[in-house]
């Protein structure tokens, strides 16, 4: 087996179990290996380190499968991880019950580059590493046999492969296309999903506890859901808990096949009042403003983007775009309402994020505090060698 031999020091992160191998950490491969194949990752003195996936495309030159160096890589390998993660997944009873489900959560249950998101029977897999992409027949396999799941697809076209060489692939790997649409049931409303076209694997399943928050504040409100796609968030907002649903739902989306997609959701839910329901094809930073020039206020507004800032190298730019729409949210707020807002973007940290969030209700004139800290769910959960898995961030404010 190839060795991936490292410069002096850099072994440190390894050490801590960070699965990841700069580039620039790298001295040099000692052997021959393709795209995919597992490598020892050594020390400068000579210490092996872990067993990782070798990705000569890539910045991260190598995730390491495992830190145990005797650790045989092989099919068997992957069925055991695949079956820990999804019994991680079982053992906790509010993911056990879930229609919709996060199965594989890449680094975090210790397979990078793998994602696995479960949609009632069907599975959805995506591929972003050359490891990954090495393996993928053992990690369906391992899939099929832990979840006993009908069928599962591949969305493996997300940009970052590019960044490993790998060419788009989509397609059904296991069972055939359903004859109906796909749907899953979250907190008692039915949503369509799109596995072929829609955003990641068709489902912001990330969100879905933030969601059932959004359900127990809405009541009587009358609430903006901006960046609504699908409308995951306002359909919660109308379902509401016993006190009632929302008085009325603006959601706001540049995206109209996404709008589309969110009025027929709600026509999957007839007990709503679809009445209270507004869908508005535009830019938000637009709407907001003109919001604002209407005079327009709300009792509830979420904010929950697209990620401004994919890596740090994007943090300044981003930081305005988020301060913008949460200035203006503070301002569209009547006294006494709820900013729920979001960042997904990798490339701010959740000290970052609190901060252009603070600078923001400052400018807005009005004085904001934070009464709930908001994160992706459970089966999303983030390995404490891998804080780059805490991706998604979010702040409950009452604001004054
Ligand atoms: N909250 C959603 C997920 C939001 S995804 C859920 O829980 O399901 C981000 C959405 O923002 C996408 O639907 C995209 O179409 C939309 N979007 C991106 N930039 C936008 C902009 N400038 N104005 C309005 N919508 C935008």
């Amino acid at each position: 087996m190839a060795q991936l031999i490292l410069h002096p020091g850099k072994e440190r992160s390894l050490m801590r179990h960070h699965p990841w191998v700069f580039d620039t950490s790298v001295m040099h491969l000692d052997g021959h290996a393709r795209p995919g194949d597992t490598v020892t990752v050594v020390s400068a003195d000579g210490r092996p380190l872990a067993k990782a996936a070798f990705s000569p495309r890539s910045k991260i030159r190598a995730r390491a499968w495992s830190f145990d160096v005797e650790a045989t890589i092989d099919h068997a390998f992957f069925k055991r991880r695949v079956a820990a993660a999804v019994a991680r997944r079982a053992a906790l009873p509010e993911l056990a019950a879930q229609q919709g489900l996060r199965l594989i959560h890449a680094e975090s249950d210790g397979l990078p580059g793998v994602i696995a998101d479960r949609y009632g029977d069907t599975v959805v897999v995506q591929l972003t590493s050359a490891g990954a992409e090495k393996w993928r027949a053992a990690i369906v396999d391992g899939l099929v046999k832990a979840t006993g799941c009908a069928r599962v697809y591949e969305r493996s076209d997300s940009e970052v492969r590019g960044l490993e060489g790998l060419e788009p692939v989509t397609g059904w790997l296991h069972g055939e296309a359903p004859a109906g649409e796909i749907t899953i049931e979250e907190h008692g409303v039915r949503m369509a999903v799109d596995i072929v076209a829609g955003h990641k694997t068709g489902f912001y399943l990330d969100q879905r506890d933030n969601r059932r928050m959004l359900a127990e504040l809405s009541a009587g409100k009358r609430v903006l859901n901006c960046f609504c796609y699908t409308g995951g968030f306002s359909l919660q907002a109308l379902a509401g808990n016993e006190a009632g649903g929302a008085a009325s739902v603006v959601s706001v989306d540049s995206s109209q096949p996404a709008l589309d997609r969110a009025a027929a959701n709600l026509a999957l839910n007839p007990r709503l009042d679809a009445a209270r329901a507004e869908w508005r094809c535009a830019n938000v930073f637009d709407e907001l403003r003109k919001l604002k020039t209407a005079g327009e206020t709300f009792d509830l507004i979420v904010l929950d983007p697209p990620k401004f800032a994919p890596s740090a190298s994007h943090a300044e730019r981003a930081s305005r775009a988020y301060k913008d729409i949460n200035l203006l949210g503070c301002k569209l707020l009547a006294p006494g309402g709820l900013l729920m807002t979001y960042s997904c973007s990798g490339g701010i940290g959740l000290e970052l994020f609190q901060k252009i969030v603070a600078g923001a209700a400052i400018d807005s004139g009005r004085s904001a505090r934070i009464v709930r800290r908001l994160q992706g769910a459970a089966d999303h959960p983030v390995d404490l060698a891998f804080p780059e898995g805490e991706y998604l961030k979010g702040l409950l404010l009452q604001v004054e």
